[in-house]
């Protein structure tokens, strides 16, 4: 279970967080648009298929 903090990124038009760090969306926020917590935003579809996967 590599579940993390919910993160997410502040470049315009993204509409998830993210709170697993083997997806890879949210591998690829660039460090600037990187921000921690879920910014009231849903959890992300990749996400929650390695949570449920236990990865
Ligand atoms: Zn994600």
């Amino acid at each position: 279970m590599t579940k993390v903090a919910a993160f997410h990124s502040t470049r315009v038009g993204e509409k998830v967080h993210h709170n697993n760090n083997k997806c890879t969306e949210g591998n690829n926020i660039e460090k600037k648009y990187w921000k921690e917590g879920t910014g009231g935003l849903p959890l992300c579809s990749h996400c929650s298929k390695l949570n449920s996967e236990g990865k």
